[in-house]
């Protein structure tokens, strides 16, 4: 955040707060600057919490067998979210035919079959590669 203050903002009790992530300028009360600040500056980290998630969440594709999840990384990237029964084996085996690693488990409700081995999964998974 920029802080500008000129002759006639020293004048009328006024500041101005520039964001340096938007641009967008407020004039603000002298009064109060301390508080202001850091709310704004609140504001901003949050705003750009969320920026990340939002693009973090642009990345990840679905797909529901291990084939799929192979060709879905092959065509687009990111990483893959899939269900998984939560045996190793089977969660190796898919790796495998991916090419592909397990990043972790979400703490979501996994609803349907295993991407691996079509039995009732257990758990949602990212996968992508690790370096
Ligand atoms: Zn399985």
């Amino acid at each position: 955040m920029r802080i500008e203050l000129g002759p006639r903002d020293i004048e009328n009790g006024k500041v101005v707060l520039v964001r340096r992530d938007t641009g967008e300028k407020m004039a603000v009360a002298r009064e109060g600057i301390k508080e202001t600040v850091a709310r704004t500056l609140e504001e901003i980290t949050e705003d750009m919490a969320k920026r990340a998630r939002e693009r973090f969440e642009a990345r990840i594709h679905s797909a529901s067998t291990a084939d799929e999840v192979h060709q879905v990384y092959r065509e687009k990237g990111g990483v893959i979210k899939t269900l998984w029964c939560g045996e190793e084996s089977c969660g190796k085996e898919m790796e495998e035919i991916a090419g592909i690693d397990i990043l972790g488990i979400l703490d979501e409700e996994a609803e349907g079959a295993c991407a691996g081995c079509g039995r009732e999964a257990r758990e949602v998974i990212l996968l992508s590669r690790t370096y």
